[in-house]
């Protein structure tokens, strides 16, 4: 779809920005804050099929009430990927995909992670 931001592979879930070494960053545009994300901390409190794309969380900024975007960068590559603006019937089938994780529904799939996102779980 034209106009719309594209969904990189490595950047589908908090799994796989893990797997791909990516560093993510969140944003906030009235208050100007920004600060790095610690994706393990997120895929231990959401899940790690949570995807960041078309999200927004609320700024931790006291006194802020805006909310933070997101943006990843994988080693080695100087390109920022903004978690915005993907097309939404895309970006819905992932959060159906993470919804149905967390809710145990995954019709008998195993959620199968990279071995070593796995290990980073458990530590
Ligand atoms: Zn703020």
């Amino acid at each position: 779809m034209s106009g719309r931001t594209v969904i990189f592979t490595w950047t589908q879930t908090v799994a796989d920005l893990i797997a791909e070494g990516a560093e993510v960053w969140a944003h906030c545009s009235p208050c100007r804050s920004r600060w790095r994300c610690d994706l393990v901390k997120i895929a231990k409190v959401k899940g790690p099929l949570y995807s960041l794309w078309n999200r927004t969380s609320p700024c931790r900024t006291p006194g802020c009430a805006g909310r933070v975007w997101f943006k990843a960068q994988c080693p080695g590559s100087k390109a920022w990927v903004h978690f915005s603006d993907a097309d939404p019937a895309v970006v819905g089938r992932l959060h159906e995909a993470w919804r149905a994780s967390r809710d145990g529904e995954m019709l008998g799939e195993e959620v199968r992670l990279n071995p070593a996102v796995e290990a980073r779980l458990q530590a």
